[in-house]
């Protein structure tokens, strides 16, 4: 199976939206922009909501029966290991292999010998394409990057071979995640991470380094916009070196994980894209569930209600929710405004504070992360969120669909 040029990871919570949801995609191929919907969630959503990747499979199938798609589409099993990806295989045909833990895990030493040695014409000197400064590379370079990343390399290759077995090489998308981890891979790092990957014979076609700056759920980008525009454009032309280097697939691509929302990196990701004939896929941080949230408190009445009770009980239980998501979110709690305040509100004054409208003076950052984590809580209304998305599936179904083709592809794609 071959991965598209741009393809468009839409997470979905509840697995409600996938119509809204593919409904952008085909207001783009409108536009002549054709772009793969991959519908992606993790053991961890699935756990937090009580769904299975059973549920995504047939969302994704629905949607596309319903829409009358007809182009590819994938169901992607996003950050499994070999603990948890047998769950996803009948129902995947996209792994996301995470294998960020197993990073900075010393590597056998005849492991990392072989590695240098085999890589040994690289010490010097290296230019690429589309790098102005000549990459200066020591054996011990080689060597240390070996040292901290074989390990979670071997460990992708096991679960890739797992999964190969299970479903035949042909039958799925491998993409290698690391972005859950402390320290951002440098250009040298990635290029001797993904002749690794060539060599353990992982027929990558997308990779997700870790970026610089914050990458926080559901909100802008945090950090240094033009070191990140620099180390973003290194790693496209190592990218493209590393498919004619080590012979890794030619579609191969960069993956941005949490990379819903990062309006003020899109400019740059798009520039740099379009230089280099880039492709490109771009995960989004489950933020249809807060679109749901916009179309309850914009339908009023219960919908409204229920919205106001979430963001109650969200802040009663902030640590809790916070938790598994401590590395990926940064809530001021004293810019969280008052229960009491929020229960004032009308559908559209909760709704201007919760979309992503940098431009609206009650748009609120922190309230924004907050109800993102938020899901677990509608999770646990059971039937009442599920009714409530049906009763008011239309208003949401247009806040899903705005959300994804006017925030997202255009300023990514289409500008
Ligand atoms: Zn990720």
């Amino acid at each position: 199976m071959i991965l598209g040029k741009y393809s468009f990871g839409i997470g979905d919570r509840f697995s409600h939206q996938g119509k809204p949801q593919l409904a952008a995609l085909i207001k783009a191929k409108e536009q002549g922009l054709d772009i793969t919907p991959v519908w992606n969630k993790s053991h961890r959503e699935h756990t937090i909501i009580g769904t299975t990747h059973a549920d995504t499979r047939k969302e994704a199938d629905d949607a596309v029966a319903a829409l009358g798609w007809t182009g590819p589409y994938l169901v992607d099993a996003d950050h499994i290991g070999l603990n948890n990806v047998d769950e996803f295989i009948e129902f995947s045909d996209f792994f996301t292999l995470d294998v960020a833990d197993y990073i900075g895990k010393k590597a056998d030493e005849d492991d990392v010998k072989s590695f240098v040695q085999k890589h040994k014409k690289y010490i010097g000197k290296l230019s690429i394409d589309g790098i102005d400064e000549t990459l200066n590379i020591s054996e011990e370079q080689i060597a240390s990057i070996a040292d901290k990343s074989l390990v979670a390399v071997q460990q992708a290759g096991g679960i890739y071979r797992h999964i190969a077995e299970a479903k035949g090489a042909d039958n799925f998308i491998t993409e290698v995640s690391m972005d859950e981890t402390d320290q951002p891979q440098t250009p040298v790092e990635m290029l001797f991470i993904l002749a690794a990957i060539a060599s353990e014979e992982i027929p990558a076609q997308t990779i997700a380094p870790k970026f610089t700056g914050r990458f926080n759920k559901g909100v802008d980008y945090v950090g240094d916009i033009k070191c990140f525009a620099k180390e973003f454009e290194e790693d496209v032309a190592v990218v493209a070196f590393a498919v004619e280097e080590f012979g890794l697939p030619e579609n191969l691509k960069l993956s941005i994980h949490s990379g819903s929302d990062k309006f003020s990196i899109y400019s740059p990701i798009a520039g740099i894209i379009k230089k280099f004939d880039a492709g490109l896929h771009i995960k989004t941080a489950g933020t249809t569930w807060l679109e749901e949230l916009i179309g309850l408190a914009l339908g009023g009445g219960d919908g409204l209600s229920l919205a106001k009770q979430v963001y109650a009980e969200a802040l009663s239980r902030m640590d809790e929710l916070c938790g598994p998501y401590r590395s990926v979110i940064d809530i001021d709690r004293a810019k969280l405004p008052d229960p009491q305040e929020v229960d004032k509100w009308d559908g559209e004054r909760f709704a201007s504070a919760l979309r992503h409208d940098q431009s609206c003076e009650y748009y609120n950052n922190d309230l924004r992360q907050l109800l993102h984590v938020a899901y677990k809580v509608a999770a646990e209304m059971g039937t009442r969120f599920y009714d409530a998305l049906d009763k008011y599936e239309d208003i949401i179904a247009q806040n899903v669909t705005e959300n994804i083709y006017e925030r997202h592809i255009r300023p990514l794609f289409l500008k």
